[in-house]
């Protein structure tokens, strides 16, 4: 058998046209993971295409993805709290995607300006002519310069079509690459494990410009970043970065769990790697829980002016009184409203825990 070339079932979801594609020779249906419709495998459906160099193996099964989807939804604090009770996860699909592997050293000079808050006395005079003296908080802007140099290696994404949704496309660009994580392709890798599979539709060139240009700049500004002295603020950031590559790309399947689901008939996914490193997606909101934190977030913020009218009201009646009215009502509303938001949103997430829990037993 030829080892470069690595042979696929492959064919048209027959309910959304989606190319669907799997390693295994045996397998008589594939279930469509985008709109769940199971087609049957006819003989003819089979496609050559160039094998992987490399192959990064799943180290989590279908229940570690379960497990991390509910802690997402558990997590997120603005998620809608009948999530277990209305979600149906079905079409949970396990995928391997083509992604070239980049390896090199990249070497980049930058400029900035960095922002330095600084206190300054500023004499003037008052309307007798008296003279006074105020504090006064600047911005002072200094110019800065360094180069940023290190190794990199990540993978992008050899694919392009309609199979990935965009939100994938993009997670893949975060997947935590490790060179102990790959190893050589074998085809006995893949059977009879029911993994989507997608061949690499993009050459290493193609990749480079669409992911990997973006995703090194990113590196060198980061690293930039971390440099930069003092840095809490910085504006008219510019950089120039070359490279040295090692590799012009290795071809590598790379496993990631998707699924889909609907809540009130709108679309939502959670996306995880299949090392089950980072979990990623999106959840149906409480539109009423973000109303009421806001609110409260703008009662804290308003506290002060309140608490400094009602003392001004207060002082012409009497000054103690004023003045406690007014440490009273600010710090109160402070402490208050940020107290306020905390218990509602650890009150939805016991809620969401609690049915996560009745759901696993
Ligand atoms: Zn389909």
């Amino acid at each position: 058998m030829d080892s470069n070339v690595l042979k696929l079932i492959q064919l048209k979801c027959a309910n959304c046209n989606s190319t669907l594609s799997r390693a295994d020779k045996f397998e008589t249906q594939i279930k469509c993971p985008y709109c769940g419709t199971v087609n049957e495998v006819t003989g003819t459906m089979h496609q050559d295409v160039a094998a992987p160099e490399r192959i990064i193996l799943f180290k989590t099964q279908e229940n570690d993805f379960d497990t991390g989807i509910c802690n997402f939804f558990v997590d997120q604090d603005y998620a809608v709290n009948d999530i277990f009770e209305k979600v149906q996860l079905e079409n949970v699909t396990p995928i391997y995607l083509p992604m070239y592997l980049y390896e090199g050293r990249y070497d980049a000079t930058y400029s900035c300006s960095v922002g330095q808050k600084e206190t300054q006395l500023r004499v003037g005079s008052d309307f007798s002519g008296n003279k006074t003296v105020k504090e006064k908080t600047v911005t002072k802007w200094t110019p800065y310069n360094g180069t940023a140099r290190d190794n990199y290696a990540f993978l992008s994404l050899a694919f392009e079509g309609k199979e990935i949704t965009p939100e994938l496309a993009e997670w893949t660009r975060s997947f935590p690459y490790e060179p102990v994580y790959g190893q050589k392709f074998d085809i006995n890798l893949l059977s009879g494990k029911g993994f989507q599979i997608l061949p690499h539709n993009l050459d290493r060139e193609a990749t480079w410009h669409k992911w990997g240009v973006s995703t090194l700049e990113y590196l060198s500004e980061q690293l930039a970043y971390s440099q930069i002295p003092g840095g809490q603020q910085i504006r008219d950031f510019r950089s120039n970065c070359s490279y040295d590559p090692k590799h012009d790309g290795r071809l590598f399947l790379v496993p990631f769990w998707f699924v889909y689901y609907y809540y009130d008939n709108k679309q939502f996914f959670v996306l995880m790697d299949g090392l089950g490193k980072n979990i990623h997606g999106s959840t149906p909101i409480d539109e009423k829980r973000v109303k009421d934190v806001r609110n409260l977030e703008k009662l804290g913020k308003w506290g002060l002016w309140i608490a400094i009218i009602l003392g001004i009201v207060l002082m012409s009646v009497h000054f103690l009184t004023a003045l406690i009215a007014f440490v009273v009502i600010w710090l109160g509303l402070k402490f208050f409203t940020r107290w306020k938001v905390g218990s509602i949103i650890k009150t939805a997430r016991n809620i969401r825990t609690e049915a996560y829990n009745k759901l696993s037993h």
